[in-house]
């Protein structure tokens, strides 16, 4: 399919933040007109994170404070499909977080108990936790070293989160401290998983044949759009180089200097 007819044939479209949407704090200057183009032509868009620290509410305010209007159903995030598998595969079993406040609210708020009485625990989630202390590290060894079997699930997989200083390490880099501990390895949910362009085709009602991921990365963003059998648009306004997309086994879909490029063909 060419270019225009494959974008044209999108009906949703979920987008990657960070170096597809925006560059840190700093705005890019389609994106308001992008997002206003994909409403108005009746179609929609939803962001897609990997960040488990953050709320659907903090992302709300960041976006607002860069000029675009958000709600809850604007988003779709790794806590949201982390508490879908839980729903669907461990249903009313009783949460270990090693997580923010905000993961931990997200996931009662969608019916667990939540508990830090490790008698009670049934199932272990791991988030992109920055208020992380030895207490939850040792907390969560003693549960997969005493409990052998024990449903043990991160959000994401990353190893470091971007700041305006350089990195911090993020969920992948804590569950290699667990490995090196416990020989244990999580059920990770966040990108390059299929699971939250499923949990997002799920709730909205749109096929495979109607959904895209647009996003920076290929080994998550295209990643999650091939596992999950839709459309993969790569952006090279991020970290993609040249070097990196011809490198790389993972092919996407459609390759785009900048996201831009989508407004004209939808016009
Ligand atoms: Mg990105």
């Amino acid at each position: 399919m060419d270019k225009e007819k494959l974008l044209q044939s999108i009906q949703l479209y979920l987008f990657d933040m960070d170096g597809t949407l925006y560059l840190g704090n700093r705005l890019y200057d389609f994106t308001t007109e992008l997002l206003e183009t994909i409403k108005s032509t009746g179609r929609r868009y939803l962001f897609m994170t990997n960040n488990s620290s953050k709320s659907v509410e903090d992302y709300i305010k960041k976006l607002a404070g860069l000029g675009i209007a958000a709600t809850r159903e604007d988003f779709i995030t790794s806590s949201q499909a982390t508490a879908w598998y839980l729903k669907e595969n461990y249903p009313n079993h009783r949460l270990y977080v090693c997580g923010t406040q905000s993961l931990k609210d997200e996931l009662q708020r969608e019916g667990f108990t939540v508990t830090e009485n490790l008698a009670d625990v049934d199932c272990i989630v791991m988030g992109f936790d920055t208020e992380l202390t030895f207490k939850k590290l040792e907390d969560v060894s003693r549960l997969l070293l005493t409990r052998p079997g024990i449903p043990y699930i991160a959000t994401n997989p990353d190893y470091v989160c971007p700041t305006e200083f350089g990195s911090v390490p993020d969920c992948g880099s804590v569950c290699d401290m667990i490995f090196n501990a416990t020989q244990k390895r999580p059920v990770v949910i966040g990108k390059p998983s299929p699971l939250m362009p499923q949990l997002a085709m799920a709730q909205h009602g749109y096929t495979k044949e109607e959904t895209a991921v647009v996003g920076d990365r290929i080994y998550t963003d295209i990643k999650s759009g091939l596992n999950a059998g839709i459309t993969g648009i790569l952006v090279m306004s991020g970290e993609t180089t040249p070097e990196i997309l011809e490198q790389s086994t993972d092919k996407p879909h459609l390759v785009l200097q900048n996201a831009s490029e989508i407004i004209s063909t939808l016009k």
